[in-house]
């Protein structure tokens, strides 16, 4: 049986708020966001588009410091980190899909993996290579590690995109509508393989979406309207049982068994 109440926080997000300022005017964006990822879920962020998704992933990211609230990962405060330990935390812990796969153009799918950010280029190591081989396998595109992204299909570059991802062996991947840009086929096999990912690694997905038959099938859901989240299904008691049962009743449906049976690095 799955057990809640074994599973450690991986994040804590507590009031966070983000204004926007420019020369006179303010945009509030961000008006007290609060939730806690545990480690090896696999969360739907929902919400009309303007509603602020992509601004809290990019401060779950920490490539952007929110005007004010607190962000707690693996028991760091991360807004007392300066720059370089924040980037050094981040290119180690966090991983990021996009909507648009941002691969560099010029560069193979494996140079793509093996460079998961601008500061890997030139340490490449064999190591690294069998790592970027590997994860490339993982995601069905061994046929294609010296293809350049730009002979890639949309649905390929995407997969390059999710093993680029999980290069470091973050705990949390971000992912910001990253089936946005892909038919139902190609959206489907991108958010199965994730959720396999998630299964196999124990690693924290945060998706953003607007695609609600991909959010069921998450563990939670956290829907958010305005700069704040209207409800996060899951973390109410009464409702707990009810999500769970849906999750378990959406992985049948898939022909896969319920998150439960993760078998992690991280629940041992
Ligand atoms: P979503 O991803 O849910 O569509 P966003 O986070 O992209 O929402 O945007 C939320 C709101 O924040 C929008 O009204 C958008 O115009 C505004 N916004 C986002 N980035 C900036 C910025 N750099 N400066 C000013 N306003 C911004
Ligand atoms: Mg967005």
């Amino acid at each position: 049986m799955r057990d809640t109440m074994h599973r450690e926080s991986l994040l804590e997000v507590a009031n966070v708020h983000q204004v926007f300022r420019e020369k006179d005017f303010e945009t509030p964006v961000l008006k007290g966001v609060s939730f806690t990822l545990e480690r090896g879920e696999m969360v739907a962020l929902l919400g009309p588009s303007g509603s602020g998704k992509s601004t809290l992933l990019t401060i779950l990211g920490t490539l952007l410091t929110p005007t004010s609230g607190t962000l707690r990962m693996l028991g760091r405060e991360l807004q007392s980190l300066p720059e370089k330990a924040l980037s050094e935390f981040r290119n180690r812990h966090i991983g990021f899909i996009f909507q648009f796969h941002h691969l560099l153009p010029d560069f193979t799918a494996l140079e793509n993996v093996m460079f998961p950010n601008a500061g890997r280029v030139g340490r490449e190591t064999p190591a690294a290579r069998e790592r970027a081989r590997m994860l490339l396998e993982r995601v069905g595109l061994a046929d294609r590690m010296n293809y350049r992204a730009t002979r890639l299909s949309g649905g390929q570059k995407q997969r390059v995109a999710i093993a680029r991802a999980l290069m470091n062996e973050p705990e949390l991947v971000l992912a910001d509508e990253p089936t946005g840009n892909l038919d139902r086929e190609n959206a489907d096999q991108a958010f199965a393989l994730m959720t396999e990912i998630q299964r196999e690694t124990g690693t924290t997905f945060l998706l953003s979406t607007h695609d609600r038959e991909l959010a069921e099938r998450c563990e939670r859901r956290i829907y958010m309207r305005g700069g704040v989240v209207v409800s996060n299904l899951r973390d109410t008691g009464s409702q707990a049982a009810r999500v769970i049962d849906h999750t378990g009743a959406a992985y049948s449906r898939a022909g896969c068994s319920r998150p439960g049976d993760l078998t992690g690095r991280h629940r041992a």
